[in-house]
């Protein structure tokens, strides 16, 4: 008899972890709340048009396209991997260099930066200043602690007060992180760029054509084809325990009353206060509760889809934007998916990270300055047949966050039961964000489970993974 696993939720983190215990042998039913698999990467229609719901960046090196390999999960991408940068006040867009890090970033902003119209003075202002950051960089003193530390603001502010600076400090934060810098811990943005995060960067990437849930599908055909089952429309109502070991959950058996699915290991991904939820008051302890309940916050963002009869932005590329109100990232889709527009129309998105991540949204202030920015960026906005098809504010309760945690301050795999484990883009190690983060939790809960993961110590920091 194989044993039996059940996972909570079909979003990437839940299809990882299916796709890796099925391949290992066990039995895997997955058990998802809505119609279709993937979670915050799967497609909505609006007008007609098939768009993403969250996730377009599928990130070529690292934790997820390992783990899809490994378990021969199939989907076709579309390398970008070229970003545009447009600083307000500078020169237009400008092509970023894929690779060279922060000295080439550096140097490339002094090119948008007026390039060799900006007067001799401000040019010679600006390469101090830069030198300056660069030799900060190199090492981070005061960054390196935890949560507690300087927000990434308050450590560049220490090296730079110019303004421009701090904008494409700020910009690329936000892009990577979907925080703003003055209120992200420092120490994140240094795990994130570390050489040893390489699996965590999210700066090589490209799209999934079909839709970024194009690889959750292909994430559910290999449990399908291991005999597993992918159960849609059947949210889990509760998870089971019996002498402190989950017994399985309970979901509606369809004539309105209860099925219990036994199982040996239960996963959850959705996200570790949704599983205090489910676990039912008390299940998981009260320190375990506390620790969950002061330590994950979510993280809003707003975003905007406009169509236009011509294209607003030509290159097959990702656009890095600066000195904005609200948006920091945009995509051309169709122009790396054509087919997601079939009637010819151009369609982008675009990326706001709100005025501030901590407190719930003024959602009328959200839309003025998100729409905006858009014709900031796009000055020929109307003249190319350019509409706002829609903005969309995942505000602090919204099912679809852009993370279920701030960064660097994620939950464990580990929960205090056994054999029950969270998965999902807030239960990554420091330095990971978004779908790498998702598909590392994976590879950490199914390394524990087969290993015969025993509980987490009573005294395991939410660190010690
Ligand atoms: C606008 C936006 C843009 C983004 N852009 C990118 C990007 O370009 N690149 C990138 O890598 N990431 C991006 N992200 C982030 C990315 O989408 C998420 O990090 C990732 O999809 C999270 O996956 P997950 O497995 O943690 O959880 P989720 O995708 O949230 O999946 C959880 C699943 O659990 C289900 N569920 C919850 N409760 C229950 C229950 N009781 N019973 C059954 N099922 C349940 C939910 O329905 C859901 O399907 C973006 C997000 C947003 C919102």
């Amino acid at each position: 008899m194989k044993p039996k696993a059940v996972i909570i939720g079909a979003g990437v983190g839940g299809m990882c972890t299916a796709a890796l215990l099925a391949r290992a042998g066990y039995h895997v039913t997955v058990c998802e709340r809505i119609d279709t698999v993937g979670g915050r990467t799967r497609t909505q229609v609006i007008d007609g048009l098939r768009l993403p719901r969250g996730a377009v960046s599928f990130q070529l090196t690292g934790a997820l396209p390992k783990l899809c390999e490994e378990v021969g999960a199939k989907f076709e991408l579309r390398p970008i991997s070229k970003t545009w940068f447009w600083l307000r006040g500078g020169d237009g867009f400008v092509e970023l260099p894929e690779r060279g890090g922060i000295k080439k970033m550096l140097e490339m902003f002094a090119h948008v930066h007026g390039g060799n119209k900006a007067g001799a003075m401000t040019q010679v202002g600006l390469q101090m200043a830069m030198a300056k950051i660069g030799k900060a960089f190199k090492n981070p003193e005061g960054a390196a602690d935890d949560a507690g530390g300087p927000t990434f603001r308050e450590w560049l502010s220490r090296h730079t007060d110019n303004e421009d600076l701090l904008a494409l400090f700020h910009a690329i934060t936000s892009a990577v992180s979907a925080v703003n810098d003055f209120e992200y811990p420092a120490h994140h943005w240094f795990a994130h760029f570390s050489q040893a995060a390489m699996d965590a960067r999210v700066d090589h990437f490209g799209m999934v054509a079909g839709g970024f849930e194009a690889v959750s599908q292909a994430l559910a055909d290999v449990v399908r084809e291991c005999e597993g089952e992918i159960r849609l429309s059947t949210p889990v109502r509760s998870i089971q325990f019996e002498n402190g070991r989950a017994t399985g959950v309970v979901i509606d058996d369809g004539d309105g009353g209860d099925e219990l699915l036994k199982a040996d290991v239960v996963v959850s991904n959705a996200g570790p206060r949704a599983t205090l939820g489910l676990a039912g008051e008390g299940a998981l302890g009260a320190e375990y509760t506390q620790r969950i309940e002061a330590r994950i916050k979510p993280v809003p963002i707003v975003l905007t889809f406009a169509v236009s009869d011509e294209p607003l932005f030509e290159p097959y590329a990702s656009i890095l934007a600066a000195g904005l109100e609200r948006v920091v990232t945009a995509m051309p889709l169709t122009n790396i998916c054509p087919e997601w527009a079939p009637d010819g129309r151009h369609v982008m998105s675009f990326y706001g990270t709100p005025k501030s991540c901590l407190e719930p949204l003024d959602h009328e202030d959200e839309r003025r300055a998100n729409i905006a920015d858009v014709h900031a960026l796009f000055p020929d906005f109307e003249a190319k047949g350019g509409r706002i098809l829609d903005v969309q504010i995942r505000d602090l309760n919204d099912a679809d966050v852009v993370a279920r945690a701030w960064p660097g301050q994620h939950a464990p795999v580990t929960t205090s039961v056994e054999n029950l484990f969270n998965v999902g883009d807030s239960c990554a190690p420091d330095g990971f964000v978004a779908t790498p983060a998702a598909a590392m939790s994976a590879r950490l809960a199914v390394d524990k489970i087969l290993a015969g993961a025993s509980a987490a110590p009573a005294n395991e920091t939410m660190e010690g993974r």
